[in-house]
C-alpha cells in the first residue's frame, strides 16, 4: 500500500526523523489558512499524489509571501499532474501538503528497500539527490553506495557512519545524519515498509538534517496490524476496479494490454499471461478468482473484466480443483446474461466437473469458442482480438 508524502512525514515524525512543519489543505482556504499557522516568511506548496516526480511536472511551488500560497493553491488544486510516474492520464491532485519552506544547503538521497538476493534490507545513499535514482543507478553507479542490514542486529552505528561519510555530509552532521538513518530504518522496521525513500534529505542552512519528501510503502500482507496505516488509505489514488475486485476477494490487478483472463490460482494466471504474450498477444489484467469462488464472485469478476474498455476479447482458463468447472461456467453464463457479450469469449475448462461444466456452456447459447488447452486457447483469443 502507498500512503502521501504528509501521512509519510506524520509517521516519521512520530519516530524522531526530523521534517518540516506542514499541514495538509483540501481547498484554497485551508491552504492560506495553514500557511498562515505557520507562520514562516516562505511556504511549500506541494500536490499530494501516489507519485513522485511532482517538483518537474509544476506540483512543488515555493511561495514567498500569503498571495502567492493562494495563488499557487488555486493553480495546482484540481490540475491532473503528468509525471513520469503518473502514465500518460496523469492523477488529479485533491490535496495539498503546506509546509515550512526550508534553507536547502544540499540534496542527498537516502532509501530503506528490500533486496531480494541478499533477503535482507538495504539502506541505501547518494550525494546525488534531488533527481531519480535510477538516473544516478544509470550514469553515475559509482555514487550510490549500499549497507546491507543484519536482521537480528539492525543496522548498526557504524554502517550509518560510513554511508555518511560515503556521501559527504560535512562532518559535523554526521552523528545528526546517523540518528536520521537510524530512527528511519526503525520506523521502517515497526511498520512493516516495503519502501522508505527519502529524497532529497536535506542538510539545512541552520545546520538540520531533514526529510525534505517521503515516499513510504507497506507490506499489504502486514496491514492488517497497522490500523493506523489503514487509515492512510486514499481510495481516490486507486484503481476503481481493483477496489471493486477487493471487496470481492478477488486478486485483481489491471495491465494495459486488450485480453482480459479470469484464471483460478495466481500460478495459473501467471502462465496464463505468459502463454497469450507468447503468442503475441497482450493481457489486460491479471485475475486470481480464488480457490472456493461461487458463481457471484466469478460473476462479478466477469462484470470487472468487462467495465474494461480496452477489452477486446477474454480468456477463461480455468482448473477445477477445489473450483469446480460447472461453478465457473454458471457464473460467465450469468455475467453474460446481466451485462450482453459483445467481445468474443474463449474458454478452456480442465478438472473436477468438467464435462457438466462444457455442456452448460453449450446450453446457454452464448457465443463461446472452446479451447483444449492452454497454447489452444490462447492462440484462439488472440486471434480473435485480431
Ligand atoms: P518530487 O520528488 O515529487 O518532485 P519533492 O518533495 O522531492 O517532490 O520536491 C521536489 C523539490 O522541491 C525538492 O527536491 C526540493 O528541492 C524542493 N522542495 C520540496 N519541499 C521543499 C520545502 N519544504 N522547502 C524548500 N524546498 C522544497
Ligand atoms: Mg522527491
Amino acid at each position: 500500500m502507498n500512503i502521501h508524502e504528509y501521512q509519510g512525514k506524520e509517521i516519521l515524525r512520530q519516530y524522531g526523523v526530523s521534517v518540516p512543519n506542514g499541514r495538509v489543505a483540501f481547498t484554497v482556504e485551508e491552504a492560506v489558512e495553514a500557511a498562515k499557522e505557520l507562520g514562516t516568511d516562505v511556504v511549500v506548496v506541494k500536490a499530494q499524489i501516489h507519485a513522485g516526480g511532482r517538483g518537474k511536472a509544476g506540483g512543488v511551488k515555493v511561495a514567498k509571501n500569503l498571495d502567492e500560497a493562494r495563488t499557487y493553491a488555486e493553480e495546482i488544486l484540481g490540475k491532473t499532474l503528468i509525471t513520469h510516474q503518473t502514465g500518460p492520464e496523469g492523477k488529479e491532485v485533491k490535496r495539498l501538503l503546506i509546509e515550512e519552506g526550508c534553507d536547502i544547503k544540499k540534496e542527498y538521497y537516502v532509501g530503506l528497500v528490500l533486496d531480494r538476493e541478499t533477503s535482507r534490507v538495504v539502506l541505501m545513499a547518494s550525494e546525488e539527490g534531488g533527481t531519480e535514482i535510477e538516473e544516478v543507478a544509470e550514469n553515475t553507479p559509482e555514487k550510490i553506495f549500499k549497507e546491507v542490514i543484519d536482521p537480528v542486529v539492525g543496522l548498526t552505528g557504524f554502517q550509518a557512519r560510513r554511508l555518511a561519510f560515503n556521501i559527504n555530509i560535512p562532518k559535523e552532521l554526521v552523528n545528526k545524519t546517523v540518528k536520521f538513518m537510524t530512527s528511519l530504518y526503525t520506523a521502517f522496521v515497526e511498520k512493516d515498509c516495503s519502501i522508505a525513500e527519502i529524497n532529497p534529505l536535506v542538510v539545512t542552512g541552520d545546520g538540520n538534517v531533514m526529510a525534505l519528501d517521503a515516499k513510504l510503502n507497506f507490506d499489504d500482507n502486514a496491514l492488517y496490524r497497522h490500523k493506523d496505516i489503514m487509515d492512510y488509505r486514499d481510495l481516490d489514488e486507486e484503481d476503481p476496479k481493483e477496489i471493486e475486485a477487493s471487496k470481492y476477494d478477488l486478486s485483481y490487478i489491471s495491465l494495459t494490454g486488450n485480453i482480459g483472463c479470469m484464471v483460478n490460482g495466481a500460478g495459473l494466471a501467471m502462465s496464463t499471461m505468459d502463454i497469450i504474450k507468447h503468442y503475441s498477444g497482450d493481457p489486460a489484467n491479471f485475475l486470481d478468482v480464488g480457490g472456493g469462488a461461487t458463481a457471484e464472485k466469478v460473476t462479478e469478476a466477469f462484470k470487472i473484466i468487462l467495465s474494461d474498455k480496452n477489452v477486446k476479447g477474454i480468456f477463461v482458463n480455468i482448473f477445477g480443483g477445489i473450483m469446480k468447472c460447472d461453478v465457473i461456467a454458471e457464473g460467465v453464463v450469468e455475467a453474460a446474461k446481466q451485462l450482453g457479450l459483445e467481445v468474443p469469449v474463449v474458454v478452456r475448462l480442465e478438472g473436477t466437473n468438467v464435462d457438466l461444466g462444457k455442456q452448460i456452456l453449450r446450453d446457454s447459447g452464448l457465443n463461446l469458442t472452446a479451447a483444449e488447452s492452454m497454447a489452444d486457447g490462447a492462440q484462439k483469443i488472440v486471434a480473435l482480438v485480431g
